[in-house]
């Protein structure tokens, strides 16, 4: 065992395009000796990490953990105090519905050092390639980042009414399995059914996919068009932006009349 301990990088790896890593994760990738990796990170990042470099994947799907946090709290630890410099790399940003703050308490108690390291979220990136502002002038005056994800057999509990503001663009991560709660509640709650709302499937990837409905019938349109994770759902005026802005693929329609 070596007598240095590196502090321990948690990175933030951007939404999947490589040419969206940061200049510092990129360095700190080439520098590493071990990479810690989940499933959000991209083959393509993946490619840019040296050969030698020792990769460990603990990736971890909704309800489905590869690995308990837990333990990889505690595989970070232990690759630390062996003396290798550790790059643990997470999708987006590690801050942002990412862990990355658990993982720093638990290293903080081992007394082994960290930094945080940012990365571009996916409710930036994947708007920005689909077209669609956050904000804009006289259509959005502020953002909320909300989780749709609830504990197994646990209903969602958010502030709907807080939620429900026609100023606000709304971007729901993990939000796929709880779509037909979020429309409704946030319809009960007094958001105009026909404001407008998408899907962004693997965003800033080839493959991107964003389609454009509204809030009453985005359950629909996910169910319809076959819409996997990783997805955001981004629901607010900014939404209609898309179809003149979008740049990357062209938005697609999903009106449940023409698909039938
Ligand atoms: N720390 C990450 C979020 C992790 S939570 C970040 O800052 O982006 C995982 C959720 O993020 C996914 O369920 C999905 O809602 C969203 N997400 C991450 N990457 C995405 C991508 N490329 N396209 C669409 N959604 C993505």
């Amino acid at each position: 065992m070596s007598d240095i301990i590196h502090p321990v990088h948690l990175v933030g790896a951007g939404p999947g395009d490589p040419d969206l890593l940061t200049v510092k994760a990129l360095r700190l990738l080439r520098d590493a000796e071990v990479v810690v990796y989940d499933r959000l990170v991209s083959e393509a990042i993946l490619d840019l990490i040296p050969e030698g470099t020792t990769r460990v994947f603990v990736g971890k799907a909704s309800r489905n953990h590869v690995m308990p946090q837990e333990q990889i709290n505690e595989t970070l630890a232990n690759i630390a105090r062996g003396g290798r410099r550790v790059v643990r790399l997470k999708g987006g940003d590690p801050l942002v519905f990412g862990r990355g703050s658990e993982e720093a308490m638990h290293l903080t108690e081992q007394g082994i050092q960290f930094e945080l390291v940012p990365g571009i979220t996916a409710a930036s990136a994947c708007t920005a390639y689909a077209g669609i502002p956050l904000t804009h002038r006289g259509l959005a005056k502020s953002v909320r980042f909300v989780t749709g994800h609830a504990q197994a057999g646990k209903p969602l509990d958010l502030n709907w009414d807080s939620l429900a503001d026609p100023d606000t663009t709304l971007v729901i991560y993990m939000g796929l399995t709880n779509v037909d709660m979020i429309s409704k509640q946030l319809i009960t709650a007094g958001l105009d059914p026909a404001t407008p709302a998408c899907a962004i499937q693997n965003g800033t990837l080839p493959d991107q996919r964003t389609l454009l409905t509204t809030l009453g019938e985005i359950p629909d349109c996910v169910a319809d068009m076959n819409i996997k994770a990783p997805t955001i759902l981004v629901i607010g005026s900014v939404v209609g932006l898309a179809e003149d802005l979008g740049w990357l693929n062209p938005a697609e329609p999903c009106d449940m009349e023409k698909q039938a």
